[in-house]
């Protein structure tokens, strides 16, 4: 089944659990106080999506070992870990042993992930980045679990291909689990709902319409997530004549980040300021193996043509504690997570697909506001 049609039948363009109706309600969700003037920040970030998948690879260039780590679309949170730990071997065929200097190129989820891991195999790991968190495109990400999106189309999701993704994905998830339970709250799950106007059997807009077909892989990780339970009308807040529960693990993507860097400058890491200009810069870093984890950057860097800018934009109204859910508008493609860091409103729009536009659009940001403010 094309994935496009799969989220049809399914949700918003976000991804969503299997279902089942053996699970007893939830206490009563606190309401979302969804006014436009409670929006505190707009955020634009870009996926750097490629149609075969991730990039990871070593390559000779201008006398430095590369290894390329960069493409991880609208995965790259979530596949951070797994990913991680594949670049890392690719350092270790090269040759470089413990207590060796490494250099990484890029501080975004993907560099940040592979300098830790690094240091946790004993290298001494510098960082060189353009810039750090949070002016990096993944500060802009939404913060859910979601290896399955955006990361590959049908074309190039061989057998092969997904049965890696699914050990990558599977060993990301193990890795995101150690961060629970920690007091800034890295990771956490949360139960989340998805309503919708029309049945769920029903085929609605979605944001997906217009790209390439994406491969239906969810399925492989489907036992990573709980599964979900459909609600009848009393048993749910929510102006919406459908609604299902789930659990969804996610990100607070501030805390992640500040804890990554934290962690990394503990053990000894160094993170330096520094653009590289050309491919030939790479020549200019002291260390000999270097892994490039610039994600999008890599496109203008080494004019690498197979990745496409996927625009996304988030949205974050005044913190609310109490609101503990996550709630996705089925055919609206909105999903609102509650982030410690404030309630983030996500959009997706037809255009974001191939569009680097860094520029917020507030009109979107209000627009997705007042059509959750609808639902209560
Ligand atoms: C709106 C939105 C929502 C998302 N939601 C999710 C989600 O819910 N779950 C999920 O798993 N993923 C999500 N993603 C995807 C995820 O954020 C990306 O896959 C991830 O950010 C990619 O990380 P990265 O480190 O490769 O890139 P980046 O974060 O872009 O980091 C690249 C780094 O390289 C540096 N750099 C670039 N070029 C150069 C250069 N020439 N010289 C030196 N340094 C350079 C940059 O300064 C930066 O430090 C979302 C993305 C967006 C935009």
């Amino acid at each position: 089944m094309q994935r496009r049609h799969l989220l049809a039948a399914s949700a918003a363009g976000f991804a969503l659990p299997a279902w089942s109706l053996d699970f007893a309600p939830p206490r009563a969700p606190a309401a979302m106080r969804l006014d436009v003037d409670r929006i505190i920040d707009i955020t634009v970030g870009i996926r750097p999506f490629r149609a075969r998948g991730p990039r990871l690879e070593t390559q000779r260039l201008h006398g430095k070992t590369v290894v390329h780590h960069y493409g991880h679309g609208g995965s790259g949170w979530s596949l951070s870990w797994g990913s991680a730990q594949r670049a890392l071997e690719q350092v270790r065929a090269t040759g470089l042993r413990p207590g060796q200097r490494l250099a990484v190129v890029g501080a975004g989820a993907i560099g940040l992930t592979t300098a830790r891991c690094a240091q946790q195999a004993g290298y001494r790991v510098t960082v060189y980045a353009k810039d750090r968190p949070p002016r990096v495109h993944s500060s802009a990400a939404t913060g859910l679990w979601t290896p399955e999106s955006r990361v590959v189309t049908s074309e190039f999701a061989t057998d092969a291909w997904t049965a890696d993704w699914e050990a990558m994905a599977r060993d990301s998830f193990k890795v995101h689990q150690s961060y629970l339970g920690l007091p800034s709250g890295p990771v956490e799950w949360h139960d989340g709902y998805v309503v919708g106007d029309d049945g769920f059997d029903r085929p609605v807009p979605s944001p997906y319409d217009g790209e390439p077909d994406y491969p239906d892989i969810a399925p492989r990780v489907a036992d990573l997530r709980p599964r979900g339970l459909a609600l009848a009308g009393g048993d749910h807040p929510f102006r919406a004549p459908h609604a299902r529960r789930f659990t969804q693990l996610v990100f607070n993507i501030p805390a992640y980040q500040r804890l990554l860097l934290d962690d990394f400058a503990r053990d000894g890491g160094r993170l330096v300021q520094r653009e590289l200009r050309s491919a030939r810069d790479f020549a200019r870093l002291p260390e000999a193996v270097v892994v490039n984890c610039t994600g999008d950057g890599a496109r203008t860097l080494l004019g690498d043509d197979s990745l496409t800018p996927v625009r996304g934009q988030t949205a974050r109204l005044i913190p609310q504690p109490e609101v503990d859910y996550a709630l996705i508008y089925r055919g609206h493609s909105i999903v609102a997570l509650p982030r410690r860091d404030g309630l983030l409103i996500a959009t997706q729009s037809r255009q974001d697909f191939g569009s680097a536009d860094l520029r917020p659009d507030r009109a979107q940001a209000e627009d997705a506001v007042r059509r959750l403010a609808g639902l209560f």
